[in-house]
């Protein structure tokens, strides 16, 4: 039987949009495809709240990341870590030899406005790089605070990894002053991975041209001058481009950008509840995520068990912890395209076979 995946990327992927990758091939350097990098376009803006350019990677989500600190930084960044891809980006950085710091915080708590405050006020950064949603943990950081405070610094660029908030949580790219903010598709998109999505602002593309080139393939300024003739650099995967169409066809035309944020939170709340009658959740309260519930295991079971039973008798499949949180934690991922029915169903297979 087919596996359903309720695991934080990759996640379900519907059969229509499985049936836009079989499309016929065409070619990258044609009008056909002007208009389908438009239409993309087109409605990331809208999905965003912005009017910046958004540009396509062909990579997954850490590529974009890259991007960000390879091209947004000349002095110093400020990496803000409160999970896992919070301290992915900063050894990007590291490795990328991007002058930097990280300001990590205990895993379970969300980083609060005043303490990038008080690491801004040393002067000695021009950028900072967030991570919206930690999927490692499931904790949502409050975005719109911690952007107000960045706005204050006027020379300090924004970067915002929202791999798996964006198309299943509000993100206001503009009115927040988000100079990059950047997901995949394999998390609430819920489409094949392959291709990320960031939008830029022009602040990050004068401060690439006067950074000295780190990267040829994540080179945002060469990126931007293909953008004004809709079209990318190097050849991009235009399967997943026919699927991203679609699918903000449908996030946008069909089932409405608020619904689908009002879906999520819904999901959320079902397994919150549960998670709180049977386990715990694991970080604090106040920052639970609307895309993803990290159950504490209270209850010290098998997390590796458990997932083999859902996936012998049930065929389905949650995610166990991340990292250094693997038996510790189990997650729940209720993004993209899942229903409530869906999420009902997977909480009592798990009773099921917990015997709770
Ligand atoms: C999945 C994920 C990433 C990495 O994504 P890839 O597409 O595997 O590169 C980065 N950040 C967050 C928050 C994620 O959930």
């Amino acid at each position: 039987m087919q596996e359903r995946l309720f695991t934080p990327g990759p996640t379900e992927v519907k059969a229509e949009l499985l049936n836009e990758l079989s499309r016929p091939q065409i070619h990258h350097r044609t009008e056909e495809f002007v208009q389908l990098y438009d239409s993309i376009q087109y409605y990331l803006k809208k999905l965003l709240f912005t009017e910046n350019p958004v540009l396509l990677f062909t990579s997954s989500s850490t590529g974009a990341m890259e991007a960000a600190v390879t091209n947004g930084v000349k002095k110093r960044c400020l990496n803000l870590v409160n999970g896992a891809f919070g301290d992915r980006w900063h050894e990007i950085a590291v490795m990328n030899g991007v002058p930097c710091d990280k300001l990590e915080i205990e895993w379970d708590k969300a980083i609060r406005p005043e303490q990038v405050d008080e690491a801004l006020a040393t002067g000695k950064y021009d950028a900072v790089t967030l991570v919206f949603n930690d999927t490692s943990t499931g904790i949502l950081n409050p975005l719109p605070e911690i952007a107000e405070v960045v706005r204050k610094y006027d020379d300090v660029l924004f970067f915002v990894d929202a791999v798996s908030a964006m198309g299943g949580v509000e993100i206001r790219v503009d009115e927040w002053g988000i100079d990059m903010c950047l997901a995949g598709l394999q998390k609430a998109f819920a489409l094949p991975a392959g291709l990320a999505v960031a939008s830029v602002s022009e602040r990050l593309l004068a401060r690439a041209r006067e950074v000295e080139p780190r990267s040829y393939y994540f080179n945002l300024p060469l990126m931007y001058k293909y953008h004004l003739q809709s079209q990318t650099p190097a050849t991009p995967p235009i399967p997943l481009m026919f699927a991203l169409r679609k699918q903000l066809e449908e996030i946008v035309e069909v089932e409405g950008i608020e619904n689908r944020f009002r879906r999520h939170q819904e999901m959320a709340a079902v397994v919150q509840e549960w998670a709180l009658k049977y386990f715990d959740i694991y970080p604090e309260k106040g920052y639970w995520s609307p895309t993803i519930t990290c159950v504490s295991n209270t209850r010290n079971i098998s997390v590796a068990d458990l997932n083999r039973e859902l996936v012998n008798k049930y065929a389905c499949r949650i995610a166990s912890g991340y990292g250094k949180l693997k038996e510790q934690t189990f997650r729940i991922a209720h993004m993209g395209d899942l229903n409530l029915i869906d999420i009902r169903g997977l909480l009592a297979a798990i009773e099921d076979i917990l015997g709770l």
